[in-house]
């Protein structure tokens, strides 16, 4: 099934994966991350073998600028990371243009420079001729070169501009080629192309220059994926996009699409080994940080994707499910689910639990397994998730598996909000809660009540837990749960806690949301008692 790509001997195998999550992916509409998010993400993306991560635009604003000198300090195993920018501005020096400046200082190994391919962008948006387009390319690109590892040269609207004036597009490319740019991406600015337009596009970049190429796909006609594989038959060896395809409009090419297609069905080397089976993950991880909801149908990754009905015998299942999947489910670290099938979840919890300190696998031990499984499923039914919350996870596992007692234990809170006129409500808490056998009841105000009940639980812990001191809330994320018919809303709240040397998440639900928020700031504090 897996022969070699098309196109034979002369094209490469490896394809290199560009992410832009960080920075196109944020031009999506509700789509912010806050700079620990784009720090983890990342480090996330690194893990998951990704070539290359833009991180952002430091010319555009200061938090894009502070991520970058944030990530100096981060030790990224596999990937690089680029800057972004545009080219310099119509009639000055690229020497002396503050976006170059801003780029430069950012410390990143790749640029990525975008410029017009399209003349009448040339003349209607940047308001200057032809030539000076031309002259923005290479001047650009040219005063990069020596200063950074490799510059990529994003020809945005390429394939619009192929269509409207040939000469000049390839004029455009020709321009970044000659100045010395490492890659030219060939950019479906407006997602508006179909395949065969991208082939022939890419057909002609590659008579033009002898630069390698890239392609940078939007799924405005919903044809990112098909146009982003097209190009890499013909030729491209670089892939730019977003994982789950966030992004302006109907969103960037998915990535986790292109490299499930890539490798899956093409042989092509796309991730490092081992890696596209944690795709679905990571997809999952990019959701949950994004404060989005999994996409139940998308391709590969989606909890659909390989969700069968039942209405078969047990021990057929496997066997006539597998004649309905285009792929083993595993491959890309999703899982077949049938309804109503003792054997599903399994899978995902095994590879949850093996990384647990001091925990025999489940695997080993059938009712613990069942026990674990039974335990998720039914928190999952009550709007649970936990991608992003493995201490939550991690403390549910050691419990049903007896390997745990809670530090503390919670008897009794109370939350007063009172306002009078305009004045800001002040808000106060008070928490009962048991340590050995001693009971500690304690009050705090705060700016709201789940700083109020983090205040008070403090107040109660720290004198003897002194390390709970050195944790802080990073993050903190509410989401309200699909209600199905009849039942009332509920909310999902996910924390996020740090100390100097870890990250965790945690999560509680209930149909109170401060409720909730104890539930997650008590897991917190657990797990991070646990650490110790
Ligand atoms: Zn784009």
């Amino acid at each position: 099934m897996l022969g070699p790509p098309r196109g034979g001997a002369d094209l490469p195998r490896l394809i290199k994966i560009y992410d832009t999550t960080l920075r196109d992916g944020t031009q999506g509409e509700g789509v912010s991350f806050s700079m620990e998010d784009k720090v983890r993400l990342a480090s996330r993306l690194d893990a998951l073998g990704i070539h290359y991560i833009e991180g952002g635009w430091p010319g555009s604003n200061p938090k894009d600028l502070r991520f970058f000198r944030r990530m100096q300090d981060v030790n990224l195993k596999h990937a690089k990371l680029a800057a972004f920018s545009m080219t310099r501005r119509a009639g000055g020096a690229a020497a002396n243009d503050a976006n170059m400046q801003a780029l430069v200082s950012a410390g990143a190994p790749v640029a990525t420079i975008v410029g017009k391919s399209w003349d009448f962008h040339v003349t209607a948006a940047l308001d200057t001729t032809r030539d000076e387009n031309l002259a923005m390319i290479a001047d650009t690109i040219a005063y990069l070169r020596p200063k950074m590892d490799e510059v990529v040269f994003d020809a945005e609207h390429f394939f619009d501009g192929l269509a409207a004036d040939r000469d000049y597009a390839l004029a455009c490319v020709r321009a970044a080629a000659d100045a010395g740019a490492t890659l030219v991406c060939l950019c479906d600015t407006r997602g508006g192309s179909l395949p065969a337009a991208i082939g022939a596009g890419v057909d002609a970049a590659r008579a033009a220059i002898p630069t390698a190429l890239g392609i940078h796909c939007h799924n405005d006609c919903e044809l990112a994926v098909a146009n982003s594989v097209t190009a890499i038959e013909r030729g491209c060896v670089q892939v730019q996009g977003t994982i789950n395809g966030i992004g302006e409009r109907c969103g960037n090419v998915d990535l986790v699409s292109v490299i499930a297609n890539l490798a899956l069905k093409r042989g092509y080397e796309v991730l490092r080994p081992g890696s596209l089976a944690r795709l679905t993950e990571g997809s999952r991880y990019v959701y949950e940080t994004a404060n989005m909801n999994f996409l139940s149908t998308q391709p590969f990754v989606g909890t659909s994707a390989f969700a069968h009905k039942g209405g078969m015998h047990a021990h057929g299942i496997a066997r006539t499910t597998a004649s309905y999947e285009h792929i083993d489910p595993a491959s890309v670290g999703n899982e077949r689910r049938v309804l109503i099938s003792e054997l599903s979840g399994q899978s995902s919890i095994l590879a949850k639990t093996s990384g647990l300190r001091g925990l025999t696998p489940p695997a080993q031990d059938q009712a613990l397994m069942s026990k674990i499984l039974g335990r998720v499923q039914d928190l999952e039914h009550e709007g649970y998730e936990f991608e992003a919350a493995e201490a939550s996870f991690d403390l549910l596992v050691r419990k049903t598996a007896g390997l745990y007692q809670p530090k503390f234990e919670r008897l009794a809170y109370r939350v007063n909000i009172e306002t009078e006129g305009r004045d800001l409500p002040r808000t106060e808490a008070t928490v009962k809660v048991r340590v050995g056998d001693q009971i500690m009841h304690t009050v705090s105000e705060g700016d709201g009540p789940v700083n109020a009940l983090d205040g008070a639980l403090r107040k109660a812990l720290q004198p003897i837990f002194s390390n709970l001191a050195q944790m802080s809330l990073v993050d903190y994320k509410v989401r309200v749960v699909n209600a199905r018919a009849g039942t009332a809303a509920r909310v999902r709240v996910v924390i996020e806690s740090r100390d100097q040397a870890d990250v965790w998440g945690t999560v509680g639900v209930s149909e109170n949301i401060i409720e909730a928020s104890l539930q997650a700031l008590v897991d917190s504090m657990e797990y991070a008692l646990l650490k110790k």
